[in-house]
């Protein structure tokens, strides 16, 4: 068989595959067109469809306990979640800001999965709607960055003086302990010079009575 031949053979199938594929799906639609109970469009958002429990929804970080490790940001594929910290007077950190650009995150869970404390969840949400792409960026922090480290840069200047009298203390004390005079080194614990007198057991006579000394003579 020559090309041509080929050619109208597979031409003739296509328009037949065309027709049967179009004919199954106006099946189906004319299926959910007629029968009330195939009904599959929900009057959103009049009605609502609640979401499955494991529903990936935004993400939410409850920044008291975020530990500000940064796994979530270095697992991200697509580099959407940000974070600032600074060390703490008790050497902790500190979140200084931690962003999340919703407009980028594909909801792919893998921050949530990695976040040791846990304090990064998937909430239930999905409606949001916004003029700019700025306002996709999530901001955790609701205090200024600047108020944050100020606050802790004084906290870890009091600790540090703190610290620094404590030490200066301890020192003092310990030099004090070097200077005592030498005799609070003497032995301690010698038998006693005068030892007690013994007991006249002759002074009672038995049976609780005193002894009669003329009566002896
Ligand atoms: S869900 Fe995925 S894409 Fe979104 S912030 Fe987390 S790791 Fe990144
Ligand atoms: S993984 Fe969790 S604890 Fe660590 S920085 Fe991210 S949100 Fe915070």
């Amino acid at each position: 068989m020559n090309g041509d031949g080929m050619g109208l053979r597979e031409y003739i199938n296509d328009i037949v595959e065309a027709v049967v594929t179009t004919a199954k799906g106006m099946r189906i639609t004319a299926r959910y067109g007629v029968d009330a109970k195939e009904e599959v469009t929900q009057q959103y958002p009049e009605v609502r469809r609640e979401p499955e429990e494991r529903f990936r929804g935004f993400l939410r970080n409850d920044i008291a306990r975020c530990t500000s490790c940064t796994m979530c940001v270095k697992v991200c594929p697509v580099d959407c979640i940000s974070l600032e910290s600074v060390r703490g007077a008790d050497k902790k950190m500190v979140l200084v800001s931690y962003d999340i650009n919703i407009g980028r995150c594909m909801y792919c869970g893998l921050c949530v999965e990695v976040c040791p404390p846990k304090s990064l969840t998937h909430t239930a949400g999905y409606e949001m709607a916004m003029f700019e792409r700025g306002e996709m960026v999530l901001h955790f922090v609701q205090e200024e960055g600047g108020e944050i480290k100020a606050r802790v840069a004084k906290q870890v200047a009091e600790a540090a003086a703190k610290a620094a009298e404590a030490a200066k203390a301890a020192e003092a004390a310990k030099a004090a302990e070097a200077a005592k005079p030498a005799e609070a080194a003497k032995p301690v614990g010698l038998p006693a010079a005068n030892p007690a007198p013994k007991e006249d057991l002759s002074a009672e006579a038995p049976g609780g009575s005193k002894a009669d000394p003329e009566k002896k003579a």
